[in-house]
């Protein structure tokens, strides 16, 4: 707590109000976990966060003015380490094509989290004028507003009520194992809706927040995509 207090204040006397590397901090403050990586702004630096990476990695554009990255080309998922350093100046390429005077922050990257036997679920917080902090779950990735299979609750919850709102979606059945596939660690799931429950209670500056996706495997839940706006 005492950590993200740190990173808010750090973060307060800032015109921009969305965050960024800070995020993913905030996130790891109440033991959410995030994937292995960092946010660089050279394609050197890119490369020596990529080696410390096992395997492929994720790597995603970084700025305040593109928000819906795979739209526009800014997120590339499996990219070896000989690829990361001219993945990392078309990332840089395609969002100044987008929009010329974007502010670039840089090139985020990121381990890469099995989506094979993982399922993509949101988990957000938007404060409601007439209900307060409305908790949201629901199935994740870049489709979820065509999907729209989403629970709410009036944060805070325990994580019994947060395990009941992942019993809630329509997509139930696919965390707990649907058609042969193993289910995914719901019980991290609900942990990870009750501790964003807890950090959105515990800071009321923070007006909007979402994790989509939030990865469920069978062995890990990871906040792959964060966003989050402070008042
Ligand atoms: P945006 O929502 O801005 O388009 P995301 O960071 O959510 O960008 O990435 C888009 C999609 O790329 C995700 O929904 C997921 O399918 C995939 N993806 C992103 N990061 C990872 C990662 N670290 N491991 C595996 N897949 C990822
Ligand atoms: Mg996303």
């Amino acid at each position: 707590r005492e950590r993200a207090r740190e990173i808010l204040s750090s973060v307060e006397d800032r015109a921009d109000t969305r965050l960024g590397v800070e995020a993913m901090d905030l996130l790891d403050a109440y033991g959410i976990e995030t994937p292995e990586g960092d946010i660089v702004d050279a394609p050197a630096d890119a490369l020596e966060v990529a080696e410390g990476i096992d395997g492929d990695v994720v790597m995603k554009i970084v700025s305040p003015d593109i928000l819906h990255k795979s739209d526009i080309g800014g997120v590339k998922v499996g990219v070896p380490h000989e690829e990361v350093y001219d993945a990392y100046e078309d990332l840089v390429s395609r969002a100044r094509n987008y929009q010329p005077d974007a502010t670039i922050i840089g090139v985020q990257v990121q381990e890469m989290v099995d989506l094979d036997d993982g399922v993509e679920t949101i988990v957000g917080m938007n404060r409601d004028p007439q209900f307060g902090p409305l908790l949201l779950f629901g199935l994740g990735g870049i489709f979820v507003e065509t999907l729209e299979d989403t629970t709410f609750r009036v944060a805070p919850v325990s994580e019994a009520e947060a395990e009941t709102m992942t019993e809630e979606i329509d997509a139930a059945p696919l965390l707990r194992g649907a058609r042969g596939r193993d289910p995914v660690d719901v019980a991290g799931v609900a942990e990870t809706i009750q501790r964003l429950s807890q950090l959105v209670t515990d800071f009321p500056a923070i007006l909007e927040l979402d994790i989509n996706p939030l990865v469920a495997t069978p062995d890990v839940v990871k906040a792959v995509d964060v966003r989050l706006t402070v008042d």
